[in-house]
C-alpha cells in the first residue's frame, strides 16, 4: 500500500471470481512469509492441550503452562485424567483463566478416555464428519478450538477461522455483514482443495499477517496484501488517506 500512501493509486489485481481471489490471497501470503511450521508441539496430545490453553491468551503464556505440565510429568491422557482439577489449574496458571481452562482440559481428557481409551491415534482414526460434532459437544470447546485440534492435532483438512481471518477478509471485501464462523469457513473450503498442508499453512499465514500487519491500526505499507484489493478501512487514519486517493 506504500504506492497509495505516497500519492500513487496502486494497480490492484483483477479477479474473475471469489475462488481466484482467495487462491491469490493465499499465494501472496505464502510467497511473502513462507512456511510457518505450525503447530508447535511434540505430540498430538500436546497440540490439543495447547489449542485449549491458547483461548484468550498469547502463545508465550501457553508455552510456559505446557512446560510446567511437562516438568510435572503429567502431559499424558492418563496423568491428566488422574490429576485433581485444582492441581491442574495451579500448573497451567501462566495461561490465564486457569480454573476455567483446567475444567475444559478435564472435559476433553474425559471424552478422550471414555470414547477413545485415551488414545489420540484412535481419535485421529475417526472420520472428520463424526469428530467435529463430538468435539463441539464438549463443554468449553468452540468452533475455533475444535477445528484447531482437528487440523493440527488430528491432521484433518479443515479451515480454522479466527478474529484475524475475519478482520483481513472483511477489510478486503471477501465477507460482508455480521461475523459468521461457518460462513467464512465454507467460503474458503469451497475455494481451495482439501489439502492438509495447505489448510495448516493458510491459517498460520493469516495469523502471521494479523499479528504483523493487519492490526486494529493496519500497517498496510508493510503488508504482503497491499495491492491485493483496496482495503475497506475508512474509519482508520490510513483508510481515510487511502479512500481519498481512491475516489
Ligand atoms: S494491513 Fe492493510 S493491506 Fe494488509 S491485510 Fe490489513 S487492510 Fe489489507
Amino acid at each position: 500500500m506504500a504506492a497509495a500512501l505516497s500519492g500513487r493509486r496502486p494497480a490492484y489485481r483483477k479477479f474473475r471470481n471469489m475462488q481466484e481471489k482467495i487462491v491469490d490471497l493465499y499465494h501472496l501470503l505464502w510467497q511473502h512469509f513462507g512456511p510457518q511450521g505450525w503447530w508447535p508441539g511434540e505430540t498430538p496430545l500436546e497440540v490439543a492441550v495447547g489449542a485449549i490453553l491458547t483461548q484468550n491468551t498469547n502463545w508465550q503464556n501457553v508455552a510456559l503452562a505446557i512446560d510446567r505440565l511437562k516438568k510435572a510429568g503429567v502431559l499424558s491422557a492418563a496423568a491428566l485424567m488422574a490429576l485433581p482439577a485444582a492441581e491442574l489449574a495451579a500448573l497451567i496458571r501462566p495461561a490465564g483463566y486457569y480454573n476455567i481452562k483446567a475444567g475444559r482440559l478435564k472435559n476433553f481428557i474425559t471424552y478422550l478416555m471414555e470414547k477413545y481409551q485415551g488414545s489420540m491415534a484412535k481419535l485421529a482414526a475417526a472420520p472428520l464428519a463424526r469428530l467435529r460434532p463430538e468435539l463441539l459437544a464438549i463443554k468449553g470447546i468452540g468452533p475455533e478450538t475444535a477445528d484447531s485440534i482437528l487440523l493440527y492435532a488430528l491432521d484433518k483438512p479443515i479451515f480454522v477461522v479466527d478474529a484475524y481471518t475475519h478482520r483481513i477478509f472483511s477489510r478486503h471485501g471477501l465477507t460482508a455483514g455480521p461475523y459468521s464462523y461457518e460462513g467464512l469457513q465454507a467460503l474458503c473450503q469451497a475455494a481451495l482443495p482439501p489439502d492438509l498442508a495447505l489448510w495448516q499453512e493458510f491459517h498460520a499465514l493469516l495469523v502471521r499477517t494479523g499479528k504483523d500487519c493487519c492490526r486494529p491500526r493496519p500497517r498496510c505499507e508493510s503488508c504482503p496484501l497491499a495491492g491485493f484489493s483496496p482495503p475497506l478501512i475508512s474509519s482508520s487514519a490510513v483508510g481515510k488517506k487511502l479512500a481519498a486517493q481512491l475516489i
